[in-house]
Formats: structure tokens, C-alpha cells, sequence
């Protein structure tokens, strides 16, 4: 059941991450095919399986569809589901499936156009604070974290700025860390901004060994920020002190 709740959530994040970047509604026109612009009908819309019985293709031009979109869907029921399992139906599990459809949308389109909207940052700072404030929550540490991440990434943005004369961060990173730490507090942005950069570093170095990427590409930093911050909101403590054994405990 989680599952297939998380397919048809997986199957209005593709909406989200197709037409946030150049701004159309998230909710008209329905979903049409972006080759023939042809309407799709609800029985070629179903999550996964539609990709699979049309073959990857437009039932009416046979453009291909993008296994991406498959994709999308299979991870967010997957993720859905993983929270469900560690969590069972808690407050916990309202936080992580807000915080995960969010980074997914977000990873995607940060991936695709190296660009992360405030529209969907500025709102997942709001909902982190505010679900802090349900019984188990603890807003101070919520406030606190969303300063330290976005302060973290301000700074190093400002130094890179000044020694290198060139951008390494993006004003959207900084809202992003800063939304993260609303969710996962000030220890837990700080383990998931040092997770993040290993992250980071280990995949430049292997693409650019395999000449995938060369010194000079722009590599988007949002989806090893997702990546990293699921792994901390999903492992908590244990993970926070594996990484970070110098933070105090409490
Ligand atoms: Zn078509």
C-alpha cells in the first residue's frame, strides 16, 4: 500500500521537476506528450507499469519516453516505503515523506539545470521549522540547525568567492542546507554537509578519472545534499557520530 501511495506521489514529482524550472502550473494543462503535445489518457499515466506496456514509447507518435520518469517513481515508492518500515506511522514518518518528496523534486531539477528554486526551498525552511513544533519536535534546535546549514554554505560561498573569484556556491545550496537543518537539527546538518562533500568529491574524482567530466565542469551539489540528508534523517544519531565523534552528546 505505502508503495503504491509513493508511485503516484513519485508520478506528481515528475510533474514538479519538468515544469518548476520554467515555471508552468503544477495542476493544468493535464499531462500531454512533449513531442506530438498530445493529451495523455489515465490509463497510459499509471505509475511504471503505463512505461512498460507502451514499451517506453507515445502511444500516438512513438516518441520515447524518458526512463526517467519510471525511475522517479520507483525511488519514491521505494523511499515511501523505507520510512514507513523504520519509522511506522509517526511523526517521524510525516517529516521524512515531506523532506523526501521534497529532495527529490529538488536533486532532479538542481541535476537538470544546475538551478535550485526558491519556490521549492523557501517552503521545505517553513515546513521543517513548523513541524518542529509537533509534540516529539524541538524548535529550538530546528531554528538552530536551519542557520548553522545555510551559515555553513554562506561562508564557504563568501571564501570561495574572495579566493578564487569565482562562485562555489550557489544561493540556492545555502537555502537548501538551511531547510535540511530545520529537519535534522544543528549536529545533523553538520554531519550532512561533511557527508556531502566526501560524497561529492569521491564521484568528481571517479567521473573524472573515467574522463566522464573534466577540472572545469559544473557539477550540481543538490543531489549529494538530498542523498546525504536522507542517509542522516534516516539513521540519525548513530550515523551523526560515526561522522562527527567530536560533537558533544547533548
Ligand atoms: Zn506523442
Amino acid at each position: 500500500m505505502v508503495f503504491l501511495i509513493g508511485l503516484i506521489f513519485g508520478s506528481f514529482f515528475n510533474v514538479c521537476i519538468y515544469r518548476i524550472p520554467s515555471k508552468r502550473s503544477l495542476v493544468l494543462p493535464n499531462s500531454f506528450c512533449p513531442k506530438c503535445k498530445k493529451p495523455i489518457e489515465w490509463y497510459d499515466n499509471i505509475p511504471v507499469l503505463s512505461y512498460f506496456l507502451l514499451k517506453g514509447k507515445c502511444r500516438k507518435c512513438r516518441a520515447p519516453i524518458a526512463v526517467r520518469y519510471p525511475l522517479v517513481e520507483a525511488l519514491t515508492g521505494l523511499l515511501f516505503l523505507l520510512l514507513y518500515l523504520n519509522f511506522g506511522v509517526s511523526f517521524p514518518l510525516l517529516r521524512g515523506v515531506i523532506l523526501t518528496g521534497f529532495l527529490i523534486i529538488i536533486a532532479f531539477i538542481d541535476f537538470d539545470t544546475q538551478y535550485i528554486f526558491e519556490v521549492t526551498t523557501i517552503p521545505l525552511v517553513l515546513a521543517g521549522l513548523f513541524l518542529s513544533l509537533l509534540p516529539d519536535g524541538n524548535p529550538w534546535n530546528s531554528l538552530l540547525g536551519a542557520i548553522t546549514g545555510a551559515g555553513i554554505l554562506y561562508v564557504i560561498g563568501m571564501l570561495s568567492l574572495i579566493l578564487f573569484k569565482k562562485e562555489g556556491m550557489g544561493g540556492g545550496d545555502v537555502y537548501l542546507a538551511g531547510a535540511i537543518g530545520a529537519f535534522l537539527g544543528w549536529k545533523g546538518v553538520i554531519a550532512m554537509l561533511f557527508l556531502s562533500f566526501i560524497l561529492g568529491a569521491a564521484v568528481s574524482i571517479v567521473l573524472i578519472g573515467l574522463k566522464v567530466l573534466d577540472r572545469k565542469s559544473m557539477i550540481p551539489f543538490g543531489p549529494y545534499i538530498a542523498a546525504s540528508a536522507l542517509a542522516v534523517f534516516f539513521f540519525g544519531e548513530k550515523l551523526i557520530y560515526l561522522l562527527m565523534p567530536l560533537l558533544p552528546r547533548n
